[in-house]
């Protein structure tokens, strides 16, 4: 494998070596994205071998940056299932209602198909030692992947060490999954923001040494949003290379939004579909609604959220970092962004429960919540194929 031919900053277009470790552009202060060589993919692989493959995350190797097998670390991250939803579709009056469950990964959560990517990478490039700021749900799959690659890390006399600082008030299961896994859990008072400050100040003394804890916060590097671009993979593969019309999807960070763009742009590239685009829409927390704001506002970056709360803790990002990419992708793909109560997630987390079966995370019923708006102000028509994400399962959010 070794499809990466270079990182390219999109804001000033400037390049970065694959074969080195990469942050983000300091300069831009922007996110870099990995680049294939999508001629040389497109004649490497095609769509029924990618079927054919054993299920899961890797069997889209070519369009991930790990270039030894040996380093792809895995639980089984990926081929999550692609659920009509029949009941809410006719009490909604949409004809095909979709929901990507996410919950049905490793950790519960979709956050293990960015972690499982990086980790790998980095690994493979020779690092070892990891920090984190997270909300709660990168946290748990970092943990649960320093540990799988510790086992095979062990037999080399080496170790992977994760650093990870969390908000104090991050929900019980994500505290005691990092903790359980062996991970070194410090838990902050605040918010993410404040997570990274703490994680940022710790780690200043080993910096420049060889126990220097890499930043694998969202888009401090470039290789998470390759993990969650599988989510866009996948969700062509499942509708046979016909894009739906509408994805919502639930953005703290961003990077399953970019990731999924990024993924339709290289498959529309290596000829695999055309050129028809999903409406991305973005949905948040009114608790904390940075995209929103800066949305409505026709502003180019997000101001930094005040006092932000939301009990769908993945959203509860009050400055994200790839705000610019965001708020492109959310343009370019003529989509909106939409901001949901807590109480309104709540409803719509009973409902899909009730008339579906599915026990989502606030997050992902946030994206009911404002499908369910969409509707009443007929963004939507009957006939369009609509795609619910569900980044996570309720059960990590009882405490
Ligand atoms: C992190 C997280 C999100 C936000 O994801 P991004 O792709 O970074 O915007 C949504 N839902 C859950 C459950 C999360 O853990």
């Amino acid at each position: 494998m070794g499809f990466v031919i270079e990182f390219v900053c999109p804001q000033c277009a400037q390049r970065f070596s694959a074969e080195a470790v990469q942050t983000y552009c300091q300069r831009c202060q922007s996110p870099i994205l990995a680049r294939y060589d999508l001629e040389q993919m497109a004649r490497s692989v095609t769509p029924p071998v990618i079927r054919q493959r054993k299920r899961g995350l890797w069997r889209w190797e070519e369009f991930l940056p790990v270039k030894d097998r040996q380093w792809q670390i895995s639980l089984g991250e990926g081929d999550t299932p692609l659920l009509p939803l029949p009941s809410l579709g006719k009490k909604l009056g949409l004809r095909h209602l979709y929901l990507k469950d996410e919950a049905q990964n490793p950790t519960a959560c979709f956050k293990a198909r960015g972690l499982a990517v990086t980790l790998s990478r980095h690994l493979e490039l020779g690092l070892r030692h990891f920090r984190l700021a997270t909300a709660g749900n990168a946290g748990g799959a970092l943990a649960a992947y320093a540990a799988r690659a510790s086992a095979q890390l062990r037999q080399a006399g080496q170790v992977c060490i994760a650093h990870i600082y969390m908000p104090r008030s991050a929900p019980l299961a994500n505290r005691i999954e990092v903790q359980w896994s062996g991970a070194d859990l410090h838990l902050v008072d605040g918010l993410i923001s404040d997570a990274a400050q703490q994680a940022a100040q710790d780690a200043q003394p080993y910096e420049g040494t060889p126990q220097s804890w890499f930043d694998l916060s969202t888009f401090k590097e470039p290789y998470r949003v390759e993990g969650k671009k599988t989510m866009g993979l996948e969700l062509a593969e499942q509708f046979d290379y016909q894009l739906p019309d509408v994805i919502l999807y639930p953005t703290g960070g961003g990077t399953g939004l970019i990731g999924m763009w990024k993924a339709f742009d290289e498959l529309e590239q290596m000829g695999w579909i055309d050129t028809k685009r999903p409406r991305m829409i973005s949905v948040q927390a009114s608790g904390c609604a940075p995209i929103v704001q800066a949305f409505e506002a026709g502003a180019e970056r997000a101001q930094a959220w005040q006092n932000a709360f939301t009990l769908a803790t993945g959203l509860c990002v009050p400055k994200p970092f790839a705000d610019r990419l965001i708020l492109n992708v959310i343009r370019q793909s003529n989509g909106a962004a939409l901001a949901v109560e807590d109480q309104e997630i709540q409803l719509a987390q009973q409902e899909l429960a009730q008339l579906e079966g599915i026990f989502a995370a606030p997050e992902g019923a946030a994206t009911l919540a404002a499908l369910k708006k969409m509707v009443e102000n007929r963004q939507i028509s009957s006939e369009e194929k609509v795609v619910l994400f569900n980044t996570a399962s309720g059960v990590k959010y009882i405490w």
